[in-house]
């Protein structure tokens, strides 16, 4: 390794900081389908588990092909380590969990994926942890309600379905002033739109289902701690158990306490297929921001169309801050509002090309009505606060040729 040149982004993607040579020299990483591992001496074993001698003991904990990913995800990022799961909601929730007790506040943007809004809303409160909501473009609002309960900040970086985007220096400033670690979704930047210079998140989320994945194959979802905290130095609740691993105490306690104890690992078999993934990412978001963009200024030109939400147009609100902070480019998503529900599943049903799903960052154009889907069974109020409109339909742009995608759009939009 120390001699190895640190590589850019797109190598790094696919080769890590330089991945262990196989024996037989496979090319591709095999799948390790063992759930337990043997050791051949009783010693070794007892070293394992005390963790003093490193080695794999069961696939909850630890398996090489997962392991393989959550390595090769680190390096991509340059971050300290990380811990991959079965999806991007149980990366999210034990990511929080691990610094959460009783008692304890979150403070996070009221523009939020719906999943992460229940678990915030819903789930955890129950267990004696809140959210407060804000407005999570500035810290302005969050000023207000942030106290001595407040335990950390999560902000996704392109927040779905409104697409605002955070201003991160000033959230960096804020969580400074109050000591609080920064936790940022950042599924729909990938580590191809994601510069932690500028984010300077503590710990970053992927749902690795979307990008990662890039094919719709499988769930997962990883944490990654950034490097940036040294958490054995602080007083987060449980973390104090895990001080021999110093600066690296989180993910210590979400390997050994929180995977061990809740158990969504990752199945190797969808680590392998991420694995490979990942290696055209940075070829595929590309096309699918370009695709954006070219849907994003075709729609806001049709007649049809009220209205295209997409920061990479320049009448969006996080239009200036996306630019400055994502490496000019503005993600694979948009949304855009017809007059109603029913113009709305007009459109879909009129679609040939892309596909009615709920699912993102795959290769494929999908489309969807998320008020009466992801967002169904919400209060009309829960709606307004997620950004979710009746006449609202989402776009997550894949890699077909952009002529056929706008192609469709228009032969779509002649139902509505
Ligand atoms: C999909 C998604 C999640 C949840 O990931 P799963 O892999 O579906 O559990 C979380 N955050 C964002 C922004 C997402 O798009």
């Amino acid at each position: 390794m120390d001699d190895t040149p640190f590589w850019t982004l797109d190598t790094r993607l696919i080769h890590g900081q330089g991945e262990p040579h196989l024996e037989d020299g496979d090319l591709v990483p095999p799948v390790s389908f063992s759930s337990a591992f043997e050791h051949p001496t009783a010693e070794r074993l007892e070293e394992i588990f005390a963790g003093k001698q490193t080695g794999y003991l069961y696939s909850r904990l630890q398996n090489p092909t997962v392991d393989r990913l959550e390595k090769r995800i680190t390096a991509a990022c340059g971050g300290r380590g990380a811990l991959a799961m079965a999806s991007g909601m149980s990366a999210i929730t034990l990511g929080l969990l691990g610094l959460l007790k009783a008692g304890d506040e979150i403070i996070t943007g009221r523009h939020l994926f719906g999943g992460t809004f229940t678990l915030l809303d819903k789930t955890l409160p129950p267990l004696g942890i809140t959210t407060r909501f804000v407005e999570a473009q500035t810290p302005a609002q969050a000023e207000t309600v942030a106290g001595p309960a407040t335990r950390l900040v999560l902000l996704e970086a392109i927040a779905n379905p409104a697409l605002t985007v955070p201003d991160f220096a000033a959230w960096r400033k804020f969580c400074d002033e109050r000591g609080l670690p920064l936790l940022v979704d950042a599924t729909f930047l990938t580590p191809v739109l994601l510069d932690n210079q500028i984010v300077q998140a503590d710990v970053v989320f992927f749902s690795t289902t979307k990008f990662f994945s890039g094919a719709a194959t499988t769930l997962g979802g990883i944490v990654v701690d950034m490097g940036r905290m040294n958490w054995e130095t602080r007083k987060d609740p449980g973390l104090a158990d895990f001080r021999k691993a110093k600066e690296g105490a989180y993910l210590a306690k979400l390997r050994r306490r929180l995977m061990m104890d809740i158990g969504p690992a990752l199945s190797p078999m969808s680590a392998f297929l991420q694995l490979i993934g990942m290696e055209t990412l940075p070829l595929r978001l590309e096309r699918q921001c370009a695709n954006a963009l070219a849907a994003a200024r075709h729609l806001a030109a049709h007649p049809k169309v009220k209205s295209v939400v997409y920061p990479g147009l320049p009448g969006h609100p996080s239009h200036a801050l996306a630019a400055q902070q994502f490496q000019g480019r503005f993600g694979s998503m948009l949304a855009f509002t017809l007059p109603d529900k029913a113009a709305c599943f007009r459109f879909l049903n009129a679609l040939k090309l892309a596909r009615r799903s709920t699912n993102l960052g795959d290769t494929k154009t999908l489309a969807l009505h998320p008020a009466s889907t992801i967002y169904g069974g919400y209060w009309p109020h829960e709606l307004e606060q997620v950004g979710v409109s009746e006449g609202m339909i989402r776009f997550s742009l894949g890699i077909e040729s952009p002529q056929d995608i706008l192609a469709d759009l228009d032969q779509a939009l002649e139902h509505v």
